[in-house]
């Protein structure tokens, strides 16, 4: 079977849903989350639905009883993440997992985004784990714009301290489907793969595509780290929030973001989405 961890999220759901689409029989797909009720559905469709909390040990263990393979969809805690992910690792030991796939962050090994070292630790556990592992190190997703793009809506601005910095951004639907042929097909094992959009976009050209989507002027106003501090404080986001998000920013507007590859496309066989459609799809 193949266990899908952080099945009630965005991503572990679309990859339960993909697995199911790609014809692997829904008794072979375990569909692991904290609030199972949310999983109902995908237990309406066969699939097996078990609890899984990575601060339980017990439940990982069971849900991971018999798997042959599984995808470790990264904790959402920021800050809890390595020992979240370690009780993972160590019940796919203890199972005789024969594939763990990650989904990692992009060039999560060398790169100085804020986000990283978890990702890094992570990747590193699993290599000392002996299990066969795929590593996804998953770019930036589109969906993460939405309040970015509801702004522009609203404002006619985008408002970024990225500067001119590139985002080579996928949609989640594209990840989703890369996890799916990395958990049906054969030879990813021991491989890590820098997963992304087809194209690095400027905010520039995010401004533009939500332009077209909502038919009226955009633009994107770049500020400094120093102005778009105070621009959040005063719209009342906390410290902690507005450090976050500048720190991110200025992550992107260094390039920690801006590779684009062709390994996502190669791997699903099809271009990644397209910017504009993305956006269309976010502000439906
Ligand atoms: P979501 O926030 O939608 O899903 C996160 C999942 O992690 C949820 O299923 C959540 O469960 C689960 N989770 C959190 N804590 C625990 C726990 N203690 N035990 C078991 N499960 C837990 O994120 P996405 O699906 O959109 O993205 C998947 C992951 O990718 C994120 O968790 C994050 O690591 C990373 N990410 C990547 C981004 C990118 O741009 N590349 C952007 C944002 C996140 P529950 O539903 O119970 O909360």
């Amino acid at each position: 079977s193949i266990v899908v961890t952080g099945a009630t999220g965005h991503l572990g759901r679309l990859v339960v849903e993909g697995l199911l689409d790609a014809g692997v029989a829904p008794d072979q797909v375990v569909a692991g989350g904290r609030s199972t009720d949310r999983l109902a559905d995908l237990a309406a469709r066969g699939v097996r639905v078990v609890t899984l909390d990575y601060t339980d040990p017990a439940t990982v263990a069971a849900a991971l009883a018999g798997a042959e393979k599984v995808l470790l969809v990264s904790s959402s805690e920021v800050g809890q993440r390595v020992a979240q992910h370690r009780v993972v690792v160590d019940a796919a030991v203890a199972a005789g997992v024969q594939h763990l796939v990650y989904t990692s962050a992009a060039h999560a090994d060398t790169s100085d985004l804020v986000l990283a070292p978890e990702h890094k630790a992570t990747e590193e556990l699993l290599a000392a784990s002996g299990l066969p592992v795929t590593v996804l190190r998953n770019n930036w997703y589109t969906e993460n714009y939405a309040q970015a793009l509801q702004q522009a809506a609203a404002t006619g601005e985008i408002v970024a301290s990225v500067g001119e910095g590139r985002v080579a951004s996928a949609t989640r639907a594209d990840y989703a489907a890369g996890a799916v042929a990395v958990l049906t097909g054969t030879g990813h094992a021991g491989q890590a793969y820098e997963l992304s959009g087809d194209v690095a976009w400027t905010h520039h050209e995010l401004a533009a595509a939500a332009a077209e989507v909502l038919g009226r002027p955009v633009t994107y106003r770049a500020v400094s780290t120093e102005e778009h501090t105070q621009i959040l404080r005063s719209v009342g986001l906390d410290e902690g929030t507005t450090g976050f998000v500048t720190t991110l920013d200025a992550d992107i507007a260094r390039g920690d973001l801006a590779d684009a590859t062709d390994t996502l496309r190669t791997l699903i066989g099809r271009p990644t989405t397209p910017l504009v459609d993305a956006v269309r799809a976010i502000l439906a």
